[in-house]
């Protein structure tokens, strides 16, 4: 087994070594804690039997510990700069598995299958890179793939949107996404001052426990996106105007009524107001009109 690089001095030590320049536009904090290291292994609950998906190894400070404690680490990372580090620290790890890209543009899908044993569900572990944070989580969130717990560490802020409630200023799409799937639950909140470099923002380690089933039925889940997308464009106009700017043509008006109507929903309301229950009610009494625009 190589040495931790769980630590600001063999952190800094590594980084001069290899002549590595972080790059700020990569989200490329790293961490140099190995208590917060620890704590987060800890909330992702690991087995021996577990496989596990890390997006951003990065130096690969947390990669040694899921290493330690799961079957299998398959490790996604953008910076092909990284690939003589890894190899350094992660030497001796046997079952970690490096893909190099972005994850954004990978079929996680197929990652998955290639990696994992059949049968075995996913746990994502991760410091994510915080300027793809919701796009990223957006992805685990929908993506076709068998994942059951996801443990990552975000900013402060939008760890907050995620179990927002309605008429809160942080609920949004985001929030419905995470809610429609999980219970989301902060495990901790992490200073500033363990990342290297430092970021501007405070963070949190969040976690999410896929459901078995989502927490409202709708008869299109593709559709009941759209919906929640365009209900949320423009955050001050009404739930009739947004939709009738990003959803359907101003023509439909009539028919937009009648939906909104049969659902019990004043068309006067914001859609920061709307519950998930009524935004699936919503979806689904909407459904019909989706050829028109
Ligand atoms: N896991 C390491 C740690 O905790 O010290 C590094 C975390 S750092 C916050 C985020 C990592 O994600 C960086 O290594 C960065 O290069 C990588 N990254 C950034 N964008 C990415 C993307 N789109 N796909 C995969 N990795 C990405």
């Amino acid at each position: 087994m190589t040495k931790r690089i769980s630590s600001p001095k063999v952190t800094h030590d590594v980084i001069r070594q290899h002549r590595f320049t972080l790059k700020k536009s990569l989200g490329q904090n790293f961490l140099v804690d190995e208590n917060i290291l620890k704590k987060i292994v800890e909330a992702a609950g690991l087995s021996k039997g577990s496989c596990v998906l890390e997006i951003g190894p990065g130096a690969g400070a947390l990669t040694q510990y899921l290493a330690e404690s799961a079957q299998k680490v398959i490790a996604v990372e953008i910076d092909q700069r990284l690939k003589p580090i890894l190899e350094e620290t992660l030497q001796g790890y046997d079952n970690v598995s490096i893909r190099f890209g972005d994850v954004l543009k990978m079929d996680l899908q197929q990652v998955i299958a290639e990696e994992c044993p059949p049968g075995v569900p996913v746990t994502v572990v991760a410091n994510l890179p915080y300027y793809v944070t919701t796009p990223i989580l957006m992805k685990l969130l929908t993506a076709d793939v068998p994942i059951q717990t996801i443990v990552v560490m975000i900013q402060k802020e939008v760890a907050g949107r995620l179990g927002a409630a309605p008429g809160e200023k942080s609920y949004g799409s985001l929030s419905i996404a995470v809610q429609y799937v999980a219970d989301p639950e902060i495990v901790l909140t992490v200073p500033k001052t363990v990342f290297v470099p430092q970021p501007n923002v405070d963070s949190a380690v969040i976690r999410l426990e896929i459901r078995p089933d989502k927490k409202v039925k709708v008869a299109d889940e593709d559709f009941f996106f759209r919906l929640v997308r365009a209900s949320f464009a423009q955050r001050r106009k009404t739930l009739m105007n947004n939709l009738m700017n990003n959803l359907f043509s101003k023509d439909r008006k009539p028919e937009i009524l009648l939906a909104l109507s049969a659902a019990g929903i004043d068309p006067g309301r914001r859609g920061e107001t709307l519950t998930i229950e009524e935004f699936a009610k919503l979806s689904d009494s909407l459904r019909h009109l989706i050829t028109a625009k």
